[in-house]
């Protein structure tokens, strides 16, 4: 079936709110929101799960084309024609033959997240960002970016013939500004890290309201990443694995899946068992690490950042409170790994399997060999690894 069939289809989004997960407040839904100013914590999207549970078949679903836009009825955009579409989502879910041997299991697979639009699974949540905002009569955006967001905000924005403006660090892969300036977005480079970025794209959004999709500070790049989850389930049967590792900047994807197995078990589509959700940082930038670690409810942020993984170079993620909460719930863990590790793994998963993944993907590889070493996962558990993006974007 054509992509472009999805704009024609009659599904209806059941979003009806959005809430502060901190402090309880409401947002409207028919208005441009931000984050909860009172708690400084992103806002989450909610929706009519009941109804939903009385009227949406989950093996209709299953039959829908590929993409994101299949669990419409969980996305936020309420009309078709801003369901905008380049492909994104429906990745592979890959059965990591191989290195399994290696490892002695059968049950390690990798989510390769490098088929989505621009290389990365950044697609996923600026496709719902841009999409909503569209719907909502907004016009221009601003975001600041370590790389790949940059890039995926670019492409929609181009689809949806709307604004964009990117900020990066100077140091940034020569492939994502590239990739921003040919999707004809503008490209500001700055001195310093994502955190400097960031600085500068609020003054100038400020000065002229451009909206700010940065993580978390709008509520729907999170119900775009959702998806990863939702995915999950549908290709494991609807039985969630054990264990999910997944790389962690910002953090939306992991809070984003967390989510979605709630409204999976609200509608009724699987049952109360969780995957115990890992964390993967890179040693010199580890904030998520550090306050796990210490038992600590909230992150101090990282000082001296340093990773070649540059999605994993966020010395300190707005989402701290929920990515903790998501991996203590889960009776997960946190862990680092060095540059050294993530480069070994990326070779080891490009050479064994034919998958040339992009560091902060690696670092889910090499975080599972500690994690098999001192016997916290087993070799019978349903392993799943998260790679974020494709190596040749860091050329
Ligand atoms: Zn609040």
């Amino acid at each position: 079936m054509l992509y472009s069939s999805v704009m024609k289809t009659p599904w209806q989004s059941g979003f009806t709110r959005l809430t502060c997960p901190v402090c309880g407040q409401e947002f409207g839904i028919h208005q441009k929101q931000t984050f909860c100013p009172k708690c400084n914590s992103p806002i989450l999207a909610g929706y009519d799960l009941s109804g939903l549970k009385k009227t949406l078949d989950r093996d209709e679903v299953a039959l829908r084309p590929p993409g994101i836009w299949r669990w419409s009825e969980l996305l936020p955009v309420f009309s078709p024609q801003f369901r905008f579409n380049l492909g994104e989502g429906s990745t592979p879910l890959l059965n990591l033959e191989n290195l399994g041997a290696e490892f002695k299991t059968r049950t390690l697979f990798l989510k390769d997240e490098s088929f989505n639009p621009t290389g990365s699974f950044k697609a996923r949540g600026l496709c719902v960002a841009v999409s909503k905002a569209a719907e909502l009569g907004i016009t221009n955006f601003v975001i600041p970016t370590a790389g790949n967001a940059g890039g995926a905000l670019a492409a929609y924005a181009a689809l949806a013939k709307l604004g964009a403006h990117i900020f990066m660090p100077k140091d940034a892969p020569r492939a994502n500004q590239l990739e921003v300036e040919m999707l004809g977005a503008t490209l500001h480079l700055v001195d310093g890290l994502i955190t400097d970025a960031a600085r500068e794209a609020r003054s100038m959004a400020a000065e002229n309201a451009w909206f700010d999709v940065s993580t978390f500070k709008e509520p729907f790049r999170a119900e775009g990443k959702k998806t990863m989850g939702l995915e999950l389930a549908l290709e494991f049967e609807w039985q969630l694995p054990d264990v999910i590792i997944y790389p962690t900047g910002g953090g939306t994807g992991l809070v984003g899946m967390w989510k979605a197995f709630d409204e999976l078990e609200s509608l009724g589509w699987i049952d109360e068992k969780r995957p115990r959700m890992v964390v993967v940082q890179a040693e010199h930038c580890a904030p998520i690490v550090r306050a796990f670690n210490d038992k600590a409810e909230r992150a101090i942020p990282w000082e001296n950042a340093q990773t070649i993984a540059s999605g994993l170079r966020v010395p300190v993620a707005f989402a701290d409170r929920l990515i903790l909460e998501a991996v203590r719930k889960s009776e997960g863990i946190a862990l680092s790994v060095s540059d050294e590790e993530m480069i070994a793994s990326q070779k080891k998963l490009a050479a064994a399997q034919g998958i040339f993944a992009a560091p902060e993907g690696a670092a889910t590889l090499a975080a599972y060999e500690k994690l098999t070493q001192n016997h916290w996962i087993h070799a019978e558990e349903k392993v799943v690894l998260f790679n974020t993006a494709t190596g040749l974007k860091y050329l």
